[in-house]
């Protein structure tokens, strides 16, 4: 078991005996799914806020697919609940979530990473403005249909990485979370991230099942990024 119970003594409230309470250690859930030493992959859902309560189911059905290729480190919800800070922000890598998050990607230095978030329905103009780069300095996400968002991770971040690195978050709708095509859909985009050995492969399949939308982000990336990186 991943969750480990630790005692701790405490001063009871009613009446005021020393007790011993149990308490579920803070600890996250992370699955490794190895079949060979290369490449390593990094799925991390629940960065901030809730969330982790709409990307776990989704991230616990991929840890169990039977086909993968490489290192896959899958973490549900890298937190259960926590104050909500955008992971545009630097802000957040100083937090504990954030710490965690850097220490994890220091750890496992994934050649392929992916962040799943879960945004509510109010949210979601703000994400998908075309201004959004001009309002905030970061390029809109593209839908890839029923709300499910896909684009770059913060620049923060991918600046952690390496210039090779395929770095992608894809946004859950929430109120959509429990539809079982929305969650399929999600899945069958994680899951050819979990059997594909090389960026391109990925590519290549997504650019078959979602032409318009790939030609979207690439483009919104390369803009971004002025050809320095390869998207994503
Ligand atoms: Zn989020």
């Amino acid at each position: 078991m991943l969750k480990k119970w630790i005692k701790l003594r405490r001063i009871c409230n009613y009446c005021k005996c020393k007790r011993l309470f149990k308490q579920a250690k803070q600890e996250m859930k992370l699955y490794r799914l190895i079949s060979s030493e290369d490449p390593t992959k990094l799925f991390v859902g629940g960065l901030h806020g809730k969330e982790g309560a709409y990307t776990a189911p989704i991230l616990e059905r991929l840890a169990n697919e039977a086909v993968y290729t490489g290192k896959a480190i899958i973490v549900p919800s890298l937190v259960k609940k926590s104050k909500y800070v955008d992971v545009l922000s630097e802000e957040y890598y100083r937090s504990k979530e954030g710490m965690k998050l850097l220490r994890l990607i220091e750890k496992y230095k994934p050649y392929f990473y992916f962040e799943l978030h879960a945004y509510g329905e109010s949210s979601y103009s703000k994400l998908t403005d075309p201004e959004r780069e001009k309002r905030i300095g970061v390029p809109p996400f593209v839908d890839f249909g029923d709300g499910i968002l896909l684009g770059s991770i913060a620049p923060f971040l991918r600046g952690k990485f390496s210039e090779n690195d395929f770095c992608v978050t894809i946004e859950v709708p929430n109120w959509q979370s429990e539809n079982e095509k929305v969650r399929a859909e999600v899945l069958l985009i994680l899951r050819l991230a979990l059997s594909k050995a090389k960026r391109e492969e990925v590519m290549t399949e997504l650019r078959m099942r979602y032409p318009a939308q790939i030609k979207k982000a690439e483009e919104l990336f390369r803009q971004y990024y002025r050809n320095k990186l390869k998207p994503f």
